[in-house]
Parts: structure tokens; sequence; C-alpha cells
């Protein structure tokens, strides 16, 4: 019934509130420090556990879709890319857009526009792997971190993505609401370096504007 944290000789060391150790039992409310990640560890309540968690989600969490917002988002790129490079690993970035999203709102009223990003995101959230990242970019745009996939899975993961919103019905108070959506999405080759986040949103964005410009509901690599 004691826990203990242990430094398996990292490069930057473990700190329990704020000193190197090797090896060190933990108490409740220490402070665990490795790499750029800080740990509080405890072992109160149940109800303080699901305090912090509900904190957690605030931060991360889009409020409206419940997909991941987009700072998160932005940190899991990050690290996404890192761990991608340095173990030379695929790594895909999908953006996609609800196309004519602006007839929704003026057709079936904001509201039903606010219904259809929810659900939406609930259709998504059910067909992604527990690896993959979904979160709401901006107004309704999307992305998609997918990792360990190469460019023609991708291509399918997307496809598929694609046809399950064009084959979903959405209704709002009873009447039919159309939606389809478009994507971009950029593969990171094994053994690429370098690549900042902006570059691979970048790429991935000018890809859903080739699909947008050739006539959207449609996926571009
Ligand atoms: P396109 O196919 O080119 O993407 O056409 P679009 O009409 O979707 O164009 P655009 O991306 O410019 O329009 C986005 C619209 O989405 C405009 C904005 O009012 C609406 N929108 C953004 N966020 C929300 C939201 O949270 N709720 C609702 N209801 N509408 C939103
Ligand atoms: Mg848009
Ligand atoms: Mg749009």
């Amino acid at each position: 019934d004691k826990v203990f944290v242990e430094d398996l000789k990292s490069t930057n060391g473990t700190l329990v509130n704020e000193l190197a150790v090797e090896r060190a039992e933990l108490h409740d409310g220490d402070f665990v420090k490795v790499g750029a990640s800080v740990f509080k560890f405890t072992v109160r309540s149940s109800l303080e556990a699901s305090f912090h968690e509900e904190l957690y989600k605030l931060s991360t969490v889009d409020n409206l879709t419940g997909a991941y917002n987009k700072r998160h988002f932005l940190a899991v790129l990050e690290r996404e890319l890192s761990r991608a490079e340095r173990y030379r690993r695929f790594l895909t970035l999908a953006l996609f857009d609800i196309d004519f999203f602006k007839k929704v709102n003026d057709n079936f009223g904001h509201l039903a526009g606010d219904e259809v990003l929810r659900e939406l995101s609930r259709l998504v959230k059910g067909s992604v792997r527990k690896n993959d990242t979904f979160a709401r970019y901006g107004g309704e745009e999307f992305a998609l971190v997918l990792p360990e996939i190469g460019k023609e899975d991708s291509f399918d993961v997307c496809e598929k993505l694609r046809k399950k919103v064009e084959g979903h019905s959405f209704s709002h108070e009873g009447k039919d609401i159309p939606v389809t959506i478009s994507i971009g999405y950029c593969t990171l080759l094994p053994g690429t370096s370098g690549v900042k986040p902006n570059a691979i949103i970048e790429a991935a964005d000018s890809k859903l504007y080739d699909a947008k410009k050739s006539g959207r509901n449609k996926v571009c690599c």
C-alpha cells in the first residue's frame, strides 16, 4: 500500500517537489515533474478526483460538441509529430469542414445549426479509434489526428467518414437537413523530420481548399 516513483535513467531526471530523485515514495499532494509534464499525486476522495477530472474536461473539451478543443488539439498534434519523427512512424492530420453550412443556419436557424454540429460530432466520435484525436478546430471545422496510418489507409478512413455523414439523416424539429463534409488530409511519411505543426495544418488545409474547389463532399490528399 505504498506508491513509489523511480527514474529509469531519463535524460532530464525525475523531480518530486522540485528535488531530483532516483526513487522516492509518494505522499498525498506531491508534485512529480517528468520532462515538461507535472503530475499531482493524490490519494484523496473520489470527489476530489472527479473535481480534477471536471477541470481537465473544461480545459480540453469543446462545450457545444464534446469534441476536444483547439488548444488540446494543438498540444496533441505537437506531441504526435515529435513521436512520429522520433520513431519514424506515419502520422495523418485530416481537416474537415461542413459544406454550405451557412445555408443550414439560414434555412433552418442557428439552433438547428448547433444541433447539426452536435450530431456530427457524435457520429465522428463513434467512428474513430481510441488513439485518434477528434477536435473542433473552428466554428464548423474539425480536425482528426490519426497516428500510425499511411496515405491509403488514411484515405479509407476519411472516405468512410465522408460517406457516413452523407448517409446520415440529420434533422431538426422534424425537418430533414442535408449535410455533407469536405476533407483535406496530409500524411507525414516515416523518416520525415523538422515538420512544424503549422506546416502540417497548412498542408491539410490547402487540400481541404482543393476539396471545396473541386465540388465539395470530397476527400483530397
Ligand atoms: P463552405 O462549403 O465553403 O464551407 O461553405 P460554408 O457556408 O460552410 O462557409 P463558411 O465556412 O464560410 O461558413 C461557416 C458558417 O458556420 C458561418 C457561421 O455562421 C457558421 N457557424 C460557425 N460556428 C457556428 C456555431 O457554433 N453554430 C452555428 N449554428 N453556426 C456556426
Ligand atoms: Mg468553414
Ligand atoms: Mg463550411
